[in-house]
């Protein structure tokens, strides 16, 4: 066996055997891992296009239900080029019934900036997080097991494990539990400890009625017999995520209310703002581009012909970033703002404002919006951690 293939783990191989080792939690959990093992397609390779295809599906959806979508999906769909020149109409009919068909689209967005990019799959988790579609979950994903990157990778199934085990405090911040986690991987065998906590969290220490008596980890568990700790712990992710609301709250929802979507164009470190035209109401001031949702239209469809109709720009991938209301007396309007990648960011034109303009964070931060989109502003002052 070469040394590349040392993170396949189709048959869970790990050294636990080896008498080298001392008995620690991680080699406590890989030797039930070693005998526990879900058999999963997905864990017998080590194609990232293949891995990212399983951790695209998984979101939202049950292993279960996953498991003939993906071999289905992968014989339609063998690589990322089979993939990237995929009609849409193709590639929703293959996604069918799986739901939330925004993810199909993202792995195509995906595929096609790998393709373009001419240089393969990214094996960091920060070259993964620059494709469009990737967030930190699935980036780790990918580059421990595909690439055998020695990184945490943490979802609420593996978040309630560490949580219940050594008594976090809640709430559990995003970052902390990263870090926890980090800390204690078993760093010669990413793949397999990865693989062992997402099969503990899943199987043994569920949301409910965990089955602490077959748990590796239950003479180090401050949580084991604690009814309300475990109850606490379910979901730690979500139990605790700390949501700032932004525009003006909804009082009457019998006022009619009009959606806006709007799209926040990033590109080399940069936004895209539009200038009004002095004609317009409002004129002179700076917008992101963005319109009215027309009849029959989703969002993403929206934004696409926006973005044509407004810059001349291709939507390559969106992603919610945030809603918000703003009270108009008569009526309400509600803005639903994606962040946004185009496939021509240096070609775009003003089509239908005075300037189009890259701005950086702070920049954007000193332009004058309109003012319902100071919580536009407020949310990128946030995100960036800006004064
Ligand atoms: S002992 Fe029970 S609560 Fe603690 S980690 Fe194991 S399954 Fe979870």
């Amino acid at each position: 066996m070469g040394e590349a293939d040392d993170h396949l783990e189709g048959n869970a191989r790990t050294r636990v055997g080896d008498r080298r080792l001392a008995a620690t939690p991680q080699t406590a959990l890989l030797a039930w891992y070693a005998r526990s093992a879900r058999d999963l397609p997905w864990r017998r390779t080590r194609d990232a296009y293949r891995i990212l295809v399983s951790e695209v599906m998984l979101q939202q959806t049950q292993v279960d239900r996953v498991l003939p979508f993906y071999q289905r999906f992968l014989g339609a769909f063998p690589d990322e080029h089979a993939l990237a020149s995929a009609a849409s109409d193709t590639l929703h009919r293959a996604w069918k019934g799986l739901g939330y068909p925004s993810r199909a689209d993202r792995l195509q967005a995906a595929c096609r900036a790998v393709i373009a990019g001419g240089t393969g799959w990214p094996s960091t988790v920060e070259g993964l997080l620059e494709l469009p579609g990737i967030g930190p979950y699935t980036a780790g994903a990918v580059a421990c097991f595909a690439f055998g990157r020695a990184v945490p990778v943490v979802d609420t199934n593996v978040a309630r494990v560490y949580a219940r085990r050594d008594g976090l405090a809640l709430p559990l911040a995003r970052e902390a539990i990263w870090n926890h986690v980090a800390e204690q991987l078993e760093r010669q065998q990413p793949v397999p400890y990865n693989n062992a906590l997402m099969d503990l969290g899943a199987t043994v220490c569920t949301a409910r009625n965990p089955r602490c008596g077959v748990c590796p980890w239950q003479s180090l568990c401050v949580s084991r017999g604690q009814s309300e700790r475990l109850a606490a712990t379910a979901n730690p992710l979500k139990a605790v995520a700390t949501r700032k609301t932004y525009g003006d709250a909804i009082a009457d929802r019998n006022r009619p209310h009009q959606r806006i979507v709007l799209a926040l164009v990033h590109h080399d470190g940069r936004y895209l703002v539009a200038r009004r035209r002095q004609d317009q109401h409002q004129g002179g001031l700076w917008e992101l581009p963005g319109g009215k949702r027309e009849p029959g239209e989703d969002d993403r469809t929206a934004l696409a012909r926006e973005l044509l109709e407004e810059v001349a720009g291709e939507l390559l991938a969106a992603r919610a970033l945030m809603s918000f209301a703003h009270d108009y007396g008569d009526r309400y309007l509600t803005f639903h703002v994606y962040r946004c990648r185009l496939f021509n960011p240096a070609g775009l034109s003003a089509r239908a404002s005075t300037a189009l303009a890259w701005v950086t964070p702070r920049e954007f931060l000193a332009l004058a919006f309109p003012p319902a989109n100071a919580a536009i502003a407020e949310r990128i002052k946030r995100y960036h951690r800006l004064a």
